[in-house]
């Protein structure tokens, strides 16, 4: 996703708010307002000092995951009948070569840009409105179909001969961690909430090739449906919002797939010295929201293991360029100190990023997150918004008050690693970000302009439009 804070329009947000509807409108609205000096002040206050950072040792390798997706009318004249598409690039950044392109802070554009050369990009292509894909009979059985077939299919498997590397595959992995009544025995088989044919469920798929059926109504079924997906694509309207999802979801999917892969295949070793690079939060919003709790039971396995044979801890770090916490730390940056970092806690957040607080009670993003938000400002006086993992295999650790517990920085173990590595790859080409990301976004990028427009073309030249 495109990572410098994109203003919309300011003309009209003023015109706007200066119409006498609207400013009596406002008078009756609780919203955020611009911190004063005082508030600022008081807002640094919650940060705390980074200790001295010595002696880190730091990964050899870094992966960095970006996702891209544009949805496109076939055609000018048919401007309801749609495509969409999903890029989503691994990048693998080896320590050494990067180290070997830096001049001080200094980096050449030109020479990183070489970097490229270790790219992988991930392309699906989904129907939305009015295509009905392999003679499904309604675009959401199509999209079920396309997106099945891409989690299975040789691009996303390490091995191309060997199913049990697909995505899909580390999809049975991640559900059948599933707590409660969604989880399952073994990672062979998987649930689905309910059979999106006659809505009977839960149903139970197998990790196999076969075309599978509900056992209710004979209907195709796919275990990606258990994703959910499916349940908010519309036959008639844009499917950007699915579509967005899908891509974060395969983002998201992509690391902890590299991660079993390498924890499956005897390379504990490589993966406690390999990082990983996420775009945004570490959360899932939407229907799949379920994956944050697999997610995180995944990863504590992994570090466990990782333990064991007395290996460095998984390093995984979302970083944030949009947003509302984005836009809050546009407005307090400048009262915050360098080196400088803050847990983002619940308090903190309801008071001064949203208006409002989480009707549950159970904290924030209890049905989404399965990391912290960190704010972290640099030596060099630049700043960062970083999830990292939760240090918690549940969001109900036993005897843990978690609303307490995820802001604890001593329980991030992996945290002086994270601010070293984010130290050691910022640079003055990237505002505000740091190159594995950036790279990532550079190689996924689908931009409306004029990449999305090539996209257009080639959409109606596949489909037999010129
Ligand atoms: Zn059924």
């Amino acid at each position: 996703m495109p990572y410098s804070g994109e203003l919309a329009n300011k003309a009209s947000h003023f015109d706007i708010v200066k119409n006498p509807d609207v400013a009596d409108f406002l008078q009756a609205c609780d919203y955020l307002t611009i911190p004063s000096d005082k508030e600022g002040e008081k807002i640094a206050e919650h940060f705390l000092k980074v200790p001295p950072l010595f002696n880190i040792a730091m990964p050899g390798s870094i992966i960095a995951f970006d996702g891209s997706r544009h949805e496109s009318s076939i055609n000018d004249r048919l401007p309801s009948t749609k495509v969409g598409y999903i890029k989503v690039s691994s990048i693998l950044i080896k320590l050494e070569e990067f180290d070997a392109l830096k001049v001080g802070h200094y980096v050449d554009p030109f020479k990183v840009a070489k970097l490229q050369d270790n790219t992988t990009s991930l392309t699906i292509t989904v129907p939305s409105a009015n295509i009905r894909w392999q003679g499904k009979e309604t675009v959401r059985d199509g999209f079920r179909s396309a997106v099945d077939q891409y989690f299975y299919g040789e691009k996303t498997r390490f091995k191309a001969d060997d199913p049990n590397t697909s995505l899909r595959t580390t999809l049975f992995h991640l559900a059948h961690r599933r707590p409660g009544s969604m989880g399952t025995i073994s990672p062979n088989f998987l649930k689905i909430n309910k059979c999106p044919a006659c809505g009977t469920g839960p149903v139970e798929v197998e990790n196999k090739p076969d075309q599978q059926r509900c056992p209710h109504c004979q209907a195709e079924i796919y275990p990606t449906d258990s994703l959910r997906l499916w349940e908010e694509i519309s036959d008639y309207q844009s499917n950007l919002t699915v579509i967005t999802r899908l891509m974060l979801v395969v983002e998201h999917l992509m690391s902890m797939h590299y991660i079993r892969y390498l924890a499956d295949n005897d390379a504990l070793d490589t993966l406690s010295q390999t990082a990983f690079f996420l775009d945004g939060p570490l959360s899932i919003f939407g229907p799949s929201a379920w994956l944050h709790l697999a997610i995180m039971r995944f990863l504590a396995q992994i570090n466990a293991r990782l333990a064991k044979k007395n290996l460095q801890q998984l390093l995984i770090m979302g970083l944030q360029k949009t947003g509302q916490v984005y836009d809050h730390v546009q407005l307090i940056d400048r009262y915050v100190e360098p080196n400088h970092i803050f847990p983002i806690t619940d308090e903190y957040r309801y008071q001064y990023i949203f208006a409002g607080r989480d009707p549950a009670g159970n904290g924030f993003g209890f049905e989404t997150y399965y990391g912290q938000d960190f704010i972290y400002k640099t030596n060099s006086g630049r700043t960062f918004i970083l999830g990292l993992p939760y240090p918690f295999a549940t969001k109900l650790p036993a005897g843990i008050d978690f609303i307490q517990a995820k802001v604890d920085v001593r329980r991030y173990k992996e945290l002086p690693r994270v601010l070293a590595l984010i130290n050691h790859f910022e640079t003055d080409l990237y505002e505000n970000a740091v190159v594995p990301i950036a790279l990532a976004n550079k190689y996924t990028a689908i931009s409306l302009v004029p990449g999305g427009r090539v996209l257009d073309i080639l959409t109606r030249k596949g489909l037999g439009y010129r």
